[in-house]
């Protein structure tokens, strides 16, 4: 693949230049060679369909021309092609690869399709069509089209690969459009197609969609490593050769039916390699994979595998580190293999994949030689489990497109780890997924109550990483239940959607009381409980929705005191005019120093959901332990717990970076911070500010000082709050009591 890239780099196709007779014989060449590759599955019956598939497509193309001067048609046929000899597809799917832009580009509409081929070719034709907007070529629309497709793989997942046969071909003819066009096509197939031919197992169509955005992206880089292997390939195979020597002169004493052969990798992952590494060319060492495929019956499969790997390893010494065994346990995208990095010659590791001829059709046609394999049987896969998370995932997605594409990325197309329940089953989830993303997965009820875990029969807190190969438990407590900052926490879209569906349960519920608050409000100022009031309210307070209205009526955000100074019209309220508001003095500069303090403390963002945080490794805190934050540089904030082995010595030697915290109910944490209050002394100023503070609020106090001189009082208060938004309204809320003047914020320092 790499070799075919280099060549199409360093020579570009020449320009397309054949008389209409001419053209017209290369167009019927090019549609017999697919018929050739169809061969095996064409029969005189569908030979008939797909000739009128044909057809019908050359013509509704007939006055279209690719960018290059070729005739439109030559891409749904190159499509098709793809389609047959490197994905594995047949009939049907030749029919809608043929077809698949005329209704979206031609008169050709979807009824047409559907009478002369049914419903079932309709149905994927439609998938492929994209949807058009008025705005055109905007992110939101590619991810809205993406959501489509995603949508009809649940019904048939041939949508999706015809798409990749599509997206494939453009990628290599992409050399004749504008260079913003190869950029935004590059860049969507990094970002989605590379990793969806991944998980649909095209390792082949992964490698060269990679390539290809890389040869646009990165040109010179591309062209560099091109070139380099280009150089060095005389040297790389005389090696090759001569490590396989020895391997198949004892496999073949063995009696083995087999191929083995060397593979250089691509030119996208011998870059990446240079730019994780930070090496050169050079020093990336596996320039290359040997692969052995041997041919046994389907059940003596493994056995064989692990011979040949005997038979390698008598030979070289392999990196036990670097053993991965794909056999007992397959990738979700169908991948089975043994593979093996071995000492060769001249002190190089080279890495061996052994494979079945089985295996090494899956691996490289991926989905359709999968379900090849599978026919007949009814065990459900892993494969098979994947599909069926999508089709859950999409079955509760109400997010936009963009968030769904996110999300979708994070949990379907990441790199997947495997983790165990107590009692030894296996669960597939995508790497970074946490403790919490396990629980949903185990069960929603599960999830919604989860308030930790034990890896490994040890305490984690619900944001835990799991590890491949982990054995989980969920500790649950019915007292639990979702909160806003766990969206932060999963990843798993299945975990995001019902916490999202459970938030707003509770906001409904909440917004109930606030319903009947502004019902006895205006029932209280004579006028009706009625839509246009309730929108009034709602517009005033600048709000999206009524649901919203109650909600922060009934969390007491908004406390409708404001209600008196509407008009009262009959039975209907209007609010009064803006006015222009003079800001005090007293007020600015609160809001000054709340804002400067901001920028020095990093345990105040904009909201809880922004801190970042991470738990020592060291101590592993879970939720209820004494812990205070570490400032790390680069890290952010690190929860340690005050017994950790290392505490005494952060604490005495960085006391200046450590931030107090505290675990909060189920915000899990909470931050120390304090306020400087002065005012007129009064009676019952403390009553009344504790009041606003544990009353109404319910923020924890964690000390309160007061002293009065000559009639004015000085007075620290120190909390634990959530985030800033916290703060504030605490601010807020004080600021409003008689008498105050002044409220402001500590600095870390004074609160020691
Ligand atoms: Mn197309």
């Amino acid at each position: 693949m790499a070799q075919q890239a280099i060549s199409a780099f360093d020579a570009p196709a020449p320009e397309y230049n054949l008389n209409p007779e001419q053209e017209k014989k290369e167009i019927l060449r090019r549609y017999r060679s697919l018929l050739k590759a169809l061969r095996p599955k064409l029969n005189k019956g569908n030979k008939q369909i797909v000739r009128h598939a044909f057809e019908m497509s050359a013509e509704a193309h007939k006055t279209m021309r690719r960018k290059s001067g070729e005739p439109y048609i030559f891409h749904p046929i190159a499509v098709a092609m793809i389609c047959v000899e490197e994905i594995g597809l047949g009939i049907r799917s030749t029919i809608c690869a043929l077809l698949h832009d005329t209704v979206e580009d031609t008169d050709v509409t979807l009824e047409d399709i559907e009478r002369e081929f049914g419903n079932e070719v309709a149905k994927i034709v439609d998938g492929l069509t994209k949807i058009a907007t008025v705005v055109d070529t905007n992110s939101s629309q590619q991810a809205e089209n993406f959501k489509k497709i995603l949508l009809t793989l649940t019904d048939d997942p041939r949508v999706i690969l015809i798409k990749l046969a599509d997206r494939l071909q453009n990628m290599r003819t992409l050399e004749h459009m504008k260079r913003e066009k190869q950029l935004k096509a590059s860049s969507e197939t990094i970002w989605v197609y590379a990793p969806l031919a991944h998980r649909m197992g095209l390792y082949n169509i992964k490698t060269e969609l990679e390539d290809l955005a890389m040869k646009y992206m990165e040109p010179e880089a591309y062209r560099d490593i091109a070139k380099r292997l280009a150089e060095t390939k005389r040297e790389r195979t005389k090696y090759i050769n001569e490590f396989i020597k020895p391997l198949k002169e004892k496999l073949t004493a063995a009696g083995f039916q087999f191929e083995i052969y060397g593979r250089p990798k691509s030119i996208h992952s011998i870059w990446n390699k240079i730019k994780k590494k930070g090496v050169t060319f050079d020093e990336v060492y596996d320039l290359f994979a040997i692969r052995i495929i041997v041919n046994p019956t389907q059940e003596k499969e493994k056995e064989e595998c692990w011979k040949v790997y005997s038979i390698i390893t008598d030979a070289y010494n392999p990196n036990p580190e670097r053993l991965r065994d794909w056999l007992s346990s397959p990738k979700s995208n169908g991948y089975e293999a043994l593979h093996t990095t071995v000492m060769g010659p001249h002190g190089k590791w080279v890495e061996i994949q052994i494979r079945t001829k089985r295996m090494n059709e899956i691996a490289e046609k991926g989905l359709a030689a999968h379900y090849k394999y599978k026919e007949g049987s009814n065990n459900e896969d892993r494969f098979d489990k994947w599909l069926g998370q999508i089709r859950e995932a999409l079955a509760q997605d109400d997010t936009d497109s963009i968030n769904f594409l996110n999300d979708f990325k994070t949990s379907f197309l990441a790199e997947e780890i495997y983790v165990y329940t107590p009692k030894g089953e296996v669960r597939m989830l995508p790497k970074g997924a946490t403790a919490l993303d396990f629980a949903f997965a185990i069960h929603t009820a599960v999830g919604s109550k989860c308030i930790g875990a034990k890896v490994q029969h040890k305490l984690v807190p619900i944001s835990h990483k799991l590890k491949s190969g982990d054995q989980v438990e969920i500790i649950t407590s019915t007292k639990q239940k979702p909160s806003e900052d766990w969206l932060n926490i999963v990843v798993t879209t299945k975990a995001k959607v019902k916490i999202k569906d459970a938030l707003r349960e509770e906001k409904r519920t909440i917004a109930e009381d606030g319903k009947y608050v502004v019902q006895k409000k205006l029932e209280g100022l004579g006028v009706g409980f009625n839509q246009k009031n309730i929108e009034e309210l709602v517009q005033f307070y600048k709000l999206p929705s009524q649901l919203e209205l109650f909600y922060k009526v009934a969390i007491k955000k908004i406390d409708l005191k404001e209600l008196k100074e509407f008009l009262i019209i009959g039975d209907k309220i209007e609010a009064p005019k803006p006015k222009i508001v003079v800001k005090e003095t007293i007020e600015e500069n609160t809001k000054k120093a709340v804002n400067k303090k901001d920028s020095e403390l990093i345990i105040f963002g904009e909201s809880s959901d922004k801190i970042q945080y991470s738990l020592a490794k060291c101590c592993n805190p879970i939720p209820g332990d004494d812990v205070f934050g570490f400032v790390s540089s680069g890290k952010g904030l690190i929860i340690h717990r005050t017994n950790c082995p290392n505490a005494a010595q952060l604490l005495a030697n960085f006391g200046h970076r450590v931030v107090k915290t505290k675990w909060a109910k189920n915000k899990e944490i909470s931050f120390l911070t304090g306020l400087k209050i002065i005012g007129m002394d009064d009676v019952g100023v403390v009553h009344k500010i504790t009041n606003i503070i544990s009353g109404d609020l319910k923020i924890n106090i964690a000390g309160l000082t007061i002293e009065s001189k000559e009639g004015l009082f000085e007075g620290t208060i120190k909390v634990f709050v959530h985030d800033k938004e916290e703060l504030d309204e605490l601010v807020k809320r004080i600021k409003e009591l008689k008498g105050i003047q002044k409220v402001d914020r500590f600095d870390m320092e004074e609160i020691g």
